[in-house]
């Protein structure tokens, strides 16, 4: 059995510097990382192990320092951190950041905003985090919480973003049928789905037209990775996400001769190895 590899499968400039900032502040002093710095149970356990804190909520934030992933938060967030006088410390990815100034800027031009993304993913609460209203939505079904609004202004004002690790094709089809439903409406979409996400997305592509079965290697909380599963099993091809060798499965590889072997954007580069080794013993 042969493994073929993707292209584009090492971790991303985004989640690596945020890695490498909590490493760096960790030995400095005490530090709580609000939320989970990235979907991978490998690098959550380093970051446990250099004494890391980590806080589900403002609350639970004990130490001076904080440090805000790279999936970015709202400004609302920062500033009632900044207000119980706390250190903020930003890894938010310069791709997220982009987001966020994309869909600030179709607010200031009268747009109604919406999101194209996973509406209780923590990416999104932070885009849509300053808000008052908005919409999120993920399939042509949630098009309908826009239509009391279109019914009442059938010419609005429409602008769309997207949540950075969402398949751009799905992104596209879905701003397409917004158009469809609402034919009056004023639509304008900045793609703001990340070029490392797009980079994997065609690279999977091209693997499923050699591969028999495709193992995605990312964390269950990691949607890059989820999407990356649910892409190939839409071109046709059987797909297993795995957050690390103890998921793997002998039975999915029987008569199969080439496994085609990708990663999310937050898998380190020792894990991915070490799936690979596992497959390649069997
Ligand atoms: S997946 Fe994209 S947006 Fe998210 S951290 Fe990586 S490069 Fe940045």
């Amino acid at each position: 059995m042969q493994v073929r590899i993707a292209d584009h499968m090492g971790m991303c400039f985004g989640v690596r510097d945020a890695i490498e900032m909590a490493h760096s502040l960790a030995g400095r002093g005490p530090l709580t990382v609000l939320g989970d710095l990235v979907h991978n149970p490998d690098v959550v356990a380093a970051l446990d192990a250099a004494g890391v804190a980590k806080a589900r909520g403002l609350d639970d934030v004990e130490t001076a320092a904080v440090l805000l992933t790279a999936h970015g938060t709202s400004d609302l967030v920062k500033l009632r951190l900044r207000d119980r006088g706390k250190e903020v410390h930003d890894a938010t990815c310069p791709l997220v950041t982009r987001a966020h100034v994309a869909l600030r800027n179709l607010v200031a031009e009268g747009r109604f905003p919406i999101v194209v993304g996973e509406a209780d993913h923590v990416e999104v609460r932070g885009m849509v985090g300053d808000l008052v209203e908005f919409s999120v939505i993920r399939s042509e079904a949630d098009l309908e919480q826009l239509a009391s609004r279109l019914e009442r202004r059938p010419d609005d004002r429409l602008g769309v973003v997207a949540q950075t690790t969402q398949p751009l094709a799905g992104v596209l089809a879905l701003v397409e049928a917004l158009r469809r439903r609402f034919p009056l409406a004023d639509v304008r979409f900045v793609d703001t789905v990340c070029q490392p996400t797009k980079d994997r997305q065609s690279a999977l592509r091209r693997l499923v037209e050699e591969a028999d079965v495709v193992v995605v290697v990312g964390g269950a909380d990691s949607n890059n990775s989820r999407k990356l599963a649910e892409l190939a099993r839409s071109l046709g091809r059987p797909a297993h996400r795995v957050a690390g060798v103890g998921e793997l499965r002998p039975a999915w590889f029987s008569g199969c001769a080439v496994v085609g072997l990708t990663a999310g954007t937050s898998t380190p580069d020792s894990v991915i190895a070490e799936v690979r080794a596992w497959i390649e013993r069997l």
